[in-house]
């Protein structure tokens, strides 16, 4: 991978809540950003269309101040997606979407080849070529928030898999007959140490009347949020204190199996949970250590993520400019070759 290779590239980010855009320069400069809501709601075609508008906006935004121009476009999405027919598949938080073309339609909007990603793995690219895995080998992106989400890089490419599912750290299973997890199946690491899971165990403490810790920071049951629970926890309130240890001991045990399959180097863990509890990284510690082979233990680093937000933008600048370059994603003329073949 050649650094001084890379071209300006125009980063877009379609979230649930927000679709952000902007420029990002080979020296990771942000220029033009602009952001709105995602509004979901309005229909697909509504939030194609104003992600387009979105997106040229930026680019008239960086040529008036003399700015560069890009040399691609890529986009940051929630999965399932398949990137090499840049088709956004069915993200359980953007309400009607299913199987819609985004990439076609960018690509005629903006006259620029366009590439979309899973958000987790343009993440995984920017913190392993700029950030806090930059120079290691092969890396681990894990992100816990509401969901927990994750990417692996593997000699220097996002791992992929057949249908761009790969890397869904996640629905790794850690019970066997544990909880259901938000897409219906049994005992994943979601489901047991994401923010809707803890939010999950302490409503139903709070339903059994064995938290007054908890009952004391939220009346409704229904607005029980991992917060209150890490707050009556942090108050000294043990069953609270539970779940969280079993929270972090599930994401542990996660990443202990990673060690074993992948022998990475770095894993980086952020999101907005694991940004908040120190005791996080060391309880995932002592699970890899517990439960994953001496060597790979030893030599695996936990560390924070260097980027913010930034990170879903960031990280399209080494997407764009490796996809540019790679045949596995020249449609037009691998269909071409298909068809005279
Ligand atoms: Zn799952």
């Amino acid at each position: 991978v050649d650094d001084a290779a890379d071209q300006p590239i125009l980063a877009i980010d379609l979230g649930g809540t927000q679709i952000r855009a902007a420029l990002i320069t080979p020296e990771l400069e942000v220029v033009g950003r602009r952001a709105a809501p995602t509004h979901d709601e309005a229909g697909v075609e509504d939030v194609v269309r104003r992600l387009c508008e979105l997106a040229i906006e930026v680019r008239e935004a960086a040529r008036a101040d003399g700015g560069p121009d890009p040399v691609g476009v890529g986009i940051s999405s929630p999965g399932p997606l398949d990137p090499w027919r840049g088709v956004v598949v069915a993200p359980p938080n953007l309400a009607g979407w299913r199987d819609v073309p985004l990439v076609p339609q960018v690509t005629e909007a903006l006259g620029l080849p366009t590439f979309l990603e899973r958000d987790t793995n343009v993440a995984v690219m920017a913190e392993w070529r700029y950030g806090a895995a930059s120079g290691a080998k092969d890396a681990i992106y894990i992100t816990i928030s509401t969901g927990i989400g994750g990417g692996i890089i593997v000699d220097g490419r996002p791992l992929m898999g057949l249908d761009g599912t790969a890397g869904e750290v996640g629905h790794m299973t850690v019970e066997l007959d544990g909880p259901l997890c938000g897409d219906g199946r049994p005992g994943h690491a979601e489901a047991i140490g994401s923010g809707t899971a803890i939010a999950r165990e302490g409503r139903a403490l709070l339903e059994r009347g064995a938290s007054p810790a908890l009952a004391a920071l939220v009346h409704d049951p229904d607005e029980v949020g991992a917060q209150h629970v890490a707050a009556a926890a942090d108050a000294g309130d043990a069953s609270c204190r539970q779940i969280l240890d079993r929270a972090w001991q599930a994401i542990g045990a996660m990443c202990a199996s990673l060690v074993n399959v992948l022998n990475p180097e770095v894993i980086v863990i952020g999101g907005s949970i694991a940004e908040h509890r120190s005791t996080l990284i060391e309880t995932v510690q002592a699970e890899i250590d517990r439960r994953a082979f001496a060597l790979p233990a030893k030599r695996v680093a936990l560390r924070r993520p260097k980027f913010g937000d930034d990170v879903s933008l960031i990280g399209s600048l080494p997407i764009v400019n490796q996809r540019l370059i790679d045949p596995a994603f020249r449609p037009a003329a691998s269909a071409s070759q298909e068809a005279s073949s």
